[in-house]
This record gives C-alpha cells, structure tokens and sequence, in this order.
C-alpha cells in the first residue's frame, strides 16, 4: 500500500485531436441557436464535467469541493469572448476563421499561407502584414480571421480598427467639451497603441488633413517603438504613401510589416 501519486496529464494529452488539442471549439451555426461562439470540446472536456456546466464550475466530492475539469477550458471561454466582444472587430466579420476565406488564385493562396504561419507561430512573429490590392479581395476578411484565431488560441488583447471618417470623428469628439469622450483621447491612443495585436483597416483614404496624418504616423510609429504586431489592409499600392508624412509612415510600415498584394491586377509603382 503506497501513495498514489496524482496523475499528471501532460499539455498535449490532456486535450484531444478533434479540438486541436485546445480544448475548445467553433459552434457553427451558433447565431441561428442563440448560444455562445465557442464550446468546450465535446469529445475531451464534456464527457469529463461533472459540475452541470454551472459557474463557478466546482464538484462537491462529499469530503472536499473541487475543480471541475472543465473549469479551466470554460473560465478560459468566458475571458475570449470578453476580448472579443471589446476588440471592434464589424459585425460581419465575427467569428470568421480559416475555412470562411476562399484563395481563388496565387496571391490569394499565399495570404493565407501567410496569415496561417502568424497564427501558428504567435508570439514569435517577426514582422505583421500589410496586405494591399483592390476592393473585395479578401484583405479585410482575412485580417479579421488572423484576430480571431489569435484571440481564441492566446486569449490575448487584440482591437480592430477601421480607418473612416467616422474614426476620426470619435477621436475628435474626445477633443470636445461636452461630449460623452471628453479627455479621453489619451486612453484611447494608448489601448491602440497597446494593444498585443491590431487591426488597422482601409488605410490610406484619408490624405487631406495634417492632423489625421499625423495621428496615424503616432499610432504606428509606437507601436513599432512598443515592437507589437500590426496587420494593415489597404486598397492603395503602398508606394502612394511616400508622401505620407514625408515619407515616415511608409518606412515605418515597411520596417513592421510585410508587404502582400491581394489582387489579380499588377499595378506595382515601383516599390
Ligand atoms: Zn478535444
Ligand atoms: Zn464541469
């Protein structure tokens, strides 16, 4: 008779293939069901819950309570869909992953190469992506697959944004006395410029005014000093921003990103 030493279940055994070995999966279809986005794995952690999936997701074994052992993955749950319903990602990109983007051709197929090699190797990416090419290439879309991924898998803070009119003027707002913003542009541009990942969308329309332009070369340029990973999407060749700010934002840009064009048509300005 001799003491029984606890099992312990080493990271890439505790969870199955089905899952990826996560834990967690996509609930597709979870919209039209009303229910959550991800679930427990079905086949590694809710055969195992015995808790009833009741928070705060304990047993009561009789002599002592206990973590259920599905405790981790749903706690786990619960703080992915928090990020994700701050990060501002648009409504109809939410949730997309992989299997949403079609390569229809070369480019498109390297993208994705592309955006599948930061997604698997996070956070040991050397460079994010500036993608570029025309309207409906699938820039956007697959900008916002990478948040999402890098989300569910890391749990870690990432923001979309997208570069409006609209943008600007929430970010002016915060300027004026009296708006529901007021003083709250520091906080603002430090949780951008923070941010362990961002999207920054539609970069490149606004050219008319000094103050927008400097305000992006401010976003980019910390986030570059804060060495954190950045994926911009632009239906603009990137040599068209050598006049941006003298030309600070696109070396900036090229310094942080690797630049990839997503369409058909080869309108290269000699780059
Ligand atoms: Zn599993
Ligand atoms: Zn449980």
């Amino acid at each position: 008779m001799g003491f029984k030493p606890k099992k312990v279940e080493k990271p890439e055994e505790k969870f199955c293939p089905y899952c990826d070995r996560r834990g967690i999966v996509y609930n597709p279809g979870f919209e039209l069901m009303i229910e959550r986005p991800l679930l427990p794995c079905p086949k590694c952690v809710e055969p195992k819950c015995t808790c009833d999936k009741k928070s705060p997701y304990y047993i009561n074994s009789g002599r002592e309570i206990i973590d259920c052992t599905c405790r981790e993955v749903r706690i786990k749950i619960d703080k992915i869909i928090g990020i994700y319903d701050r990060c501002g990602v648009d409504r109809k990109f939410r949730w997309k992953h992989f299997g949403d983007y079609e390569a229809v051709d070369k480019k498109a197929n390297d993208a994705k190469n592309a955006a599948y090699d930061i997604v698997s190797n996070f956070p040991n990416i050397r460079k994010g992506i500036f993608f570029w090419g025309n309207p409906g290439t699938g820039k956007t879309l697959l900008s916002c697959i990478i948040l999402t991924e890098l989300i569910v898998r890391h749990a870690i803070e990432g923001r979309f944004i997208k570069i409006s009119r609209t943008f600007f003027s929430r970010l002016k707002a915060t300027f004026i006395e009296g708006s529901a913003t007021y003083g709250q542009t520091s906080r603002i541009e430090k949780d951008l410029a923070e941010a362990d990942f961002l999207v920054i969308d539609d970069f490149g329309v606004q050219r008319d005014s000094a103050w927008e332009q400097e305000t992006l070369y401010n976003l980019i340029d910390a986030r570059y000093e804060a060495e954190k990973f950045t994926i911009i999407t632009s239906n603009s060749n990137p040599a068209s921003f050598k006049e941006l700010s003298e030309g600070r934002i696109l070396s900036r840009i090229k310094e942080m990103c690797r630049l990839m064009e997503l369409s058909g048509k080869d309108y290269r300005e000699g780059l």
